[in-house]
């Protein structure tokens, strides 16, 4: 079968954007007329900025009469539910090194995903034409690694390329005077190593959605690979859903990769990967088949969402000033498309509509989709990330995870420390030569704001990932929550040099000078357990010339930084924050500072009372 199917795995900037384009230039996959824009594969710039693939794409290149379906994979533990899926569409994996840097730990736990589906690997060992380039050293690398994750033999025979993608050359030698120019050695790898896809061309059709895709003109599609017979426009078909239930539409549109772009098609054949167009609420995992030949395959995991969050209209003084789309109607259409795409997203509306619960897999899952909408022009303002609680009987039950980590063995005992503090069990642990296994079950509320801590604990060189396990009876372990007050605001207007040096010895402060700051507007943490209101607007009264000099010369400390990640652990109940596409600010929910006196004072009296 001249059809290959195969999942790239690279650390973040060892190349893989420049690799995906050479091989699609050097294939002569695509017209002359059909320039490519540099910076192919991930077009969306967060990504690059957090240093992971989020969204996996899909690229083809036609080479030699063969068309090769490259996916790309998520390399955070929030997607590994969909690096599943994709382990799921491909028979082999790419995996792209830097000759320099070597293997990076980021990449183990999708690395090792792919070795568990039995998945064939190759090797591309990137940038040798760079100074200091150590291609062998790095070999031995990869195979130490592929011994760590218990590879097999087959898979510990690997083939390799060594490659410059930035000059479009490659060579299956080490010896940097053997490099052509052209990307060959890649794909002569992937024709001859990785396996044909393991399907029947023959027979009514079977096909399975394992991701989902979305565009305004046909809604909803299915992306997976045809498992058995042909699949045609316009043709009626049986769908046997996840529910138990049948239902046949007529696929009203079959699109098929090639180069970048999706490309429409009459009919696609078995070990092809397509998107199919028809029914609106299509899911992963369900089963299209011939009518009269339901045979269902067998059904594919979705994480379960494990987080939920409170999105709403901005509600801030300073509301409006700064986004483009800003009202509910804005925000819901935008939340509802995001659900079209993403299985593991939910969205109710709260209420009258000025809110929405947005239940995903966990933070940083739905920090993206914070953050992307904000890039978008979107302002809106979120509450704290909690677990998703169910309640069976009058008890309540929350979501526990199955949590893996593999860390040097030099911080096995400082991570440990910090999971048996989030109320993590220790279920399992592994020594290798240089690394620690540890598995862990964990309820999901230790996870919430867990990934700085962990990157600390484990110097950078962990990696965590985590599947939604079971509901389990809640107890009332503190996860460790904040234990700081804040610092608050008292009045609307730019925050002077003065009236910061003022409180400066009170706390840390997250804003700078000259900010526009509002009553209620949280602007830096205290040093005592209980918030402290403060004026950080304020104006020296210019008493005598000499100490209105002196003004002028204060150092400030510099204010904590606060990107969105940190701001969404932060936060307690009682506070907000609020995203514009110029800034992130941290808030009260009452902004008055009186009321909100009050309020806490009525709260402490009722916890003080036990209740
Ligand atoms: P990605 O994050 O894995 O997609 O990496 P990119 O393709 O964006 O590459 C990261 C950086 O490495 C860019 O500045 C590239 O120009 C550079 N780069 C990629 N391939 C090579 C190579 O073969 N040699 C050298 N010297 N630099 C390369």
């Amino acid at each position: 079968m001249n059809i290959r199917n195969v999942a790239i795995i690279a650390h973040v900037d060892h190349g893989k954007t420049t690799l995906v384009d050479q091989l699609l230039k050097k294939s002569q996959t695509l017209e002359d007329r059909e320039k490519i824009d540099d910076r192919v594969m991930d077009s969306n710039q967060l990504e690059r900025e957090r240093g992971i693939t989020i969204l996996s794409k899909n690229t083809a290149v036609n080479y030699k009469g063969y068309k090769i379906n490259i996916l790309d994979t998520p390399g955070h533990a929030d997607f590994s539910g969909e690096v599943e899926r994709i382990m799921t569409m491909v028979d082999g994996v790419v995996l792209v090194v830097d000759a320099f840097e070597g293997t990076m730990p980021q990449t183990r736990f999708v690395l090792k995903k792919a070795l568990e589906y039995n998945l064939k690997p190759i090797v591309v060992i990137n940038k040798v034409d760079r100074e200091f380039a150590r291609p062998d050293e790095v070999i031995n690398e990869v195979f130490d690694l592929f011994i760590d994750l218990d590879a097999n033999d087959e898979q510990l025979d690997f083939k390799v390329a060594y490659v410059s993608a930035l000059k479009g050359t490659s060579s299956m030698d080490s010896d940097i005077n053997t490099q052509k120019p052209n990307m060959d050695a890649v794909l002569d790898l992937i024709i001859s190593e990785i396996p044909e896809p393991n399907v029947e061309l023959d027979g009514p059709l079977q096909f399975q959605g394992s991701l989902l895709d979305y565009n305004e003109f046909v809604g909803r599609m299915a992306v997976g690979r045809i498992k058995r017979g042909t699949i045609k426009t316009n043709e009626m078909v049986s769908i046997l859903r996840n529910d138990g239930s049948r239902k046949q539409f007529r696929i009203q549109k079959l699109y098929s990769f090639l180069g970048l772009q999706k490309q429409e098609v009459l009919e696609a054949s078995a070990g092809d990967i397509v998107a199919v167009a028809g029914l609106s609420d299509i899911n992963v995992g369900e089963t299209l088949c011939t009518i009269g030949f339901e045979e269902a395959l067998p059904p594919i995991h979705i994480s379960e969402p494990t987080v939920e969050m409170t999105f709403g209209v901005n509600s801030s003084p300073l509301a409006g000033t700064e986004g483009k789309f800003v009202t509910s109607t804005k925000i819901e259409e935008r939340l509802m498309r995001e659900v079209q795409k993403d299985v593991s997203l939910r969205v109710k509306r709260v209420g009258a509509g000025e809110e929405w619960t947005v239940c995903g897999r966990g933070e940083l899952h739905l920090g993206i989709l914070i953050e992307n909408m904000r890039r978008e022009g979107y302002e809106f303002q979120v509450a704290k990330p909690k677990p998703i609680i169910k309640v069976i009987d009058g008890i309540e039950y929350e979501p526990f995870e199955y949590t893996s980590v593999d860390i040097p063995n030099d911080s096995v005992g400082t991570v440990i420390d910090l999971l048996n503090r989030r109320g993590g069990i220790l279920e399992e642990m592994n020594n290798g030569m240089s690394q620690t296994r540890l598995i862990y079950t964990i309820p999901s509320r230790g996870l919430i704001g867990i990934s700085t801590d962990f990157m600390t604990a484990s110097k950078g060189y962990g990696s965590l990932s985590h599947t939604f396990l079971e509901y389990r009876m809640i107890e009332s372990v503190d996860v460790g929550s904040r234990k700081l007050g804040v610092l608050v605001a008292t009045e609307q207007g730019k925050t002077t040099t003065y009236g910061i040096g003022q409180i400066e010895d009170r706390g840390v402060l997250f804003v700078e000078p000259n900010t526009l700051v509002y009553e209620g507007e949280i602007v830096g943490e205290c040093n005592k357990e209980e918030d402290l209101a403060v004026n950080v607007i304020k104006t020296k009264q210019l008493g005598n010339q000499r100490s209105a000099n002196k003004d002028n010369t204060v150092v400030l400390k510099r204010p904590r930084m606060m990107p969105l990640e940190v701001c969404l652990e932060y936060i307690n109940d009682d506070e907000l924050v609020e995203i514009t596409p110029k800034s992130i600010r941290l808030r009260k929910k009452i902004l008055d500072t009186v009321e909100r006196k009050k309020f806490d004072s009525k709260r402490l009296a009722l916890k003080k009372e036990g209740k």
